[in-house]
């Protein structure tokens, strides 16, 4: 609207921001004046509400007038930084994000940030410098250490100062006196990794490789699925669109479940294109994701590298985006707005106009169907690199163990194996779901588990610390020495975790190394890396660990798997755990036989005629899949419904089910207007009853095709009870 039509008026330059406080209440646009040049997506501070304070805000769009009467506009107090920190792309994103999600826009905007910049603990760090000035022939002959300086400084041009009273002490102040130094700060990029770098050289394609290259640049779909086995190229497929979207100008995304996890692909990474590598992930310290982050931001680096936070990397004229692990669970967010990685993938792909990889040996059955169905490219390597043969599985039937009276972890097969590896000097890995010792502590007389008291949940006994801990909420608690139901001293530990495993390994095998590998020994920065260095270089025989375990090393002396408790996931009340239980036998069972010794694995279960277990024994994709997705249209499970959990959390427990009242009614009402469009309407209880001291109820739902499903966020994001937080979640990848 022209400014003269409304008595609007003209102020020069008018910033449009939405201050950085995730509420609805004040989720809408505030009108600033600016008396300097601002460009959208920078971060400011404003005046806000009564006091004489400031509050953080994002200009979201700049323009020349307002309707609001000069007397009543504020001004902008400073912009943060001089640069604009959200580009337009994120700008546009944030909206499209709080419209699907219905959240306020500030909390969009956040995802875009670095935490840590947002809380201002954390900025750019500056070092001290030092270089020669003048001419240092004016030293004495005497003064050695000056001469010694100055020749050191005349060879490297510039050092920290820091390090050079170290090496030269008070010869360098010495020096400054005589004005033959300079000192300067300047800018120091932390480095996470300290630079680490293979020196690896791309490999000419496979002809099949080449193939899906073509494949995926040819195709006018958005987005392909790779489908490939365990170490059958799909690394170095990825690797070359990188290069070719580089080489156009372009920058890329490179998504992975867990960069931690797999410090091999970011060498591989730096090893091909060095510091245009720019490493996101949560392991970092704040100093170094702010470094990285801003290295994107300035377009230093082009490749942005990590897990799931990483698909909102500040870099500008996407190329490429790719999904590594495509069908790994932690793609999902688990805090608002709870997105799906892919989801905003794919709006960064629409608006960059580029292509979007999904990769995986073995996808998400809701995946494969959209590629089957020709949504999705499909491009297929069937073979591992060079033909290796894919290890062997056998299933061991447990029950017959325990008939024989073999109460331990492992087999009689499993047992005959690992002396056979560990006297051949290779490695194996031994895989189970359970940390701790052993999974529960029951009471033999009156059948009584004991749990945790702040969430509804068995306590695990860890045998190192002699404590039970609550792996939901970390609480520790002290063995008790009688049952606290009903005072009998018959407490016994059932099941069986990483660390008993450990245990017993070291009685078998006094000889073995062993490392173990879990929430519990993964703690501290870079703890995973550590560890998979000390296994990579051979510093131990066994590794022994949970899921993590499982994702992409490649580590050439393994030649024996073994998968201790192979039915674990099935019995889970999830629709998922089928699909879940088949991923990660194919996973772990790829980690082996990678170099020229083949690879086995020995695979123990109590169900040895689950269909399940043998289409992963068989590494048989295709018959996994169609047994799947046969059940899934049967039981009209995703992908041919969704599941919707409106989840009611609250520390009061009445406050809590008041909230729940009230929200069940909203959606009753959605219910009953669309009836014939869910499948299944309920409240109940959460599986899992409370946790931290948070009383749990939901609402679950199962909705078709063109369901309700905004009109259910509408009455989640219309509720208000301060104290109970309430939240939607899509096909959860957790149902507990
Ligand atoms: P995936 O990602 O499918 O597990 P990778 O890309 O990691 O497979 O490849 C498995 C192994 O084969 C790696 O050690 C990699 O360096 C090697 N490799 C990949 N492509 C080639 C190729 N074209 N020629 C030779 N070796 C290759
Ligand atoms: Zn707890
Ligand atoms: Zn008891």
């Amino acid at each position: 609207m022209p400014p003269q039509t409304r008595g609007a008026f003209l102020m020069g330059m008018i910033a449009e921001v939405i201050v950085d406080i995730a509420h609805s209440d004040v989720d809408k646009i505030f009108d600033y004046a600016c008396d300097f040049e601002i460009a959208a997506g920078t971060r400011v501070a404003v005046p806000f509400g009564f006091g004489k304070g400031t509050t953080t805000g994002f200009v979201i769009r700049v323009k020349s007038s307002t309707d609001i009467a000069p007397e009543k506009l504020k001004k902008i107090s400073r912009a943060e930084e001089d640069y604009p920190a959200l580009t337009a792309e994120s700008l546009s994103l944030a909206r499209k994000i709080s419209a699907r999600y219905r959240v306020p826009l500030a909390l969009s905007l956040r995802l875009f940030l670095p935490a840590e910049m947002r809380t201002g603990k954390v900025g750019e760090a500056y070092k001290e410098y030092a270089r020669l000035a003048g001419d240092p022939a004016e030293i004495p002959a005497r003064a050695r250490a000056q001469r010694a300086l100055a020749d050191h400084l005349a060879e490297r041009g510039e050092e920290e100062v820091t390090a050079l009273r170290k090496q030269f002490g008070a010869a360098v102040n010495a020096l400054q006196e005589r004005g033959l130094l300079v000192l300067e700060k300047k800018r120091k990029m932390r480095d996470p990794y300290g630079g680490a770098a293979g020196k690896g050289q791309a490999h000419a394609l496979t002809p099949a490789q080449r193939e899906a290259v073509r494949r995926i640049s040819k195709t006018d779909k958005t987005v392909s699925l790779l489908f490939g086995v365990t170490g059958s190229g799909k690394t170095e497929v990825y690797l070359d669109l990188i290069a070719a979207a580089l080489e156009r100008g372009k920058t890329a995304l490179f998504l992975v479940p867990e960069i931690s996890l797999t410090p091999q692909m970011l060498f591989r990474l730096r090893s091909r294109f060095q510091s245009a590598v720019a490493i996101l992930h949560s392991g970092l310290s704040a100093g170094e994701r702010f470094d990285e982050w801003q290295r994107l931001r300035t377009g230093e680096a082009r490749i942005a590298v990590g897990a799931r936070s990483a698909v909102f990397a500040p870099v500008e004229n996407v190329g490429l985006i790719v999904i590594d692990e495509e069908h790994d669970g932690s793609y999902s967010s688990e805090s608002s707005p709870r997105y799906n990685t892919f989801d905003i993938a794919l709006l960064r792909a629409k608006y960059n106009g580029c292509k979007l990889v999904l990769g995986s040996a073995t996808p998400a059955v809701e995946t494969y169907r959209r590629a089957k169905e020709g949504e999705f490219e499909l491009a297929t390597l069937p073979e591992r690199i060079n033909a290796r043969p894919m290890p062997e599985v056998r299933i061991v039937d447990m029950r017959r163990e325990v008939r024989r009276g073999n109460p331990s972890p492992f087999s009689a097969l499993l047992k005959e194996k690992l002396e056979a590896c560990l006297s051949g000097g290779n490695q194996a890995i031994l895989f189970l779901n359970r940390r701790g010792y052993s999974q529960t502590v029951i009471c033999r007389d009156c059948g009584n588990v004991l749990k945790c008291e702040h969430c509804d949940v068995a306590l695990t006994y860890h045998s190192e610390e002699d404590r039970l801990k609550c792996h939901y909420c970390g609480a520790c608690y002290r063995m008790p020495k009688a049952c606290p139901a009903c005072g009998s001293t018959h407490i016994r530990y059932v099941g069986t975790g990483t660390q008993r495993v450990v245990s017993e390994l070291k009685t078998l095998y006094p000889e073995a190394r062993i490392l173990r590998m879990d929430v519990d020994t993964t703690g501290g920065k870079e703890g995973h890396y550590k560890i998979l260095k000390q296994f990579a270089s051979r510093q131990a025989d066994i590794l022994v660990g949970t899921q993590m375990v499982a994702k992409g090393h490649d580590f050439p002396a393994v030649t024996l798997v073994g998968i201790l408790d192979a039915d674990m996931g099935l019995y889970f009340p999830d629709y998922r755990s089928g699909e879940r239980t088949f991923q990660l036998v194919t996973q772990v069972a790829g980690r082996c036989g990678r170099a020229e010794d083949k690879g086995e694995a020995v695979l123990q279960t109590y169900s040895p005629e689950n269909a399940i277990l043998r289409f992963a024994a068989q590494y048989d994709y295709e018959g996994f899949y169609e047994h799947e997705i046969a059940m899934r249209a049967a039981t009209m499970f995703p992908p041919f419904a969704k599941i919707v959990r409106v989840m009611v959390t609250g520390e009061d427990e009445r406050e809590t089910l008041d909230a729940l009242k009230e929200i069940y009614g909203a959606l009753t009402q959605i219910y009953n207007a669309d009836a014939d469009k869910f499948l299944f309407f309920n409240r109940m209880h959460a599986p899992v009853k409370r946790i931290q001291n948070k009383f749990r109820y939901q609402v679950l739902m199962r909705l078709l095709e063109g369901g309700p499903l905004k009109e259910i966020y509408g009455a989640v994001a219309a509720l208000k009870h301060k104290n109970v937080l309430c939240y939607v979640e899509e096909n959860p990848s957790n149902l507990s």
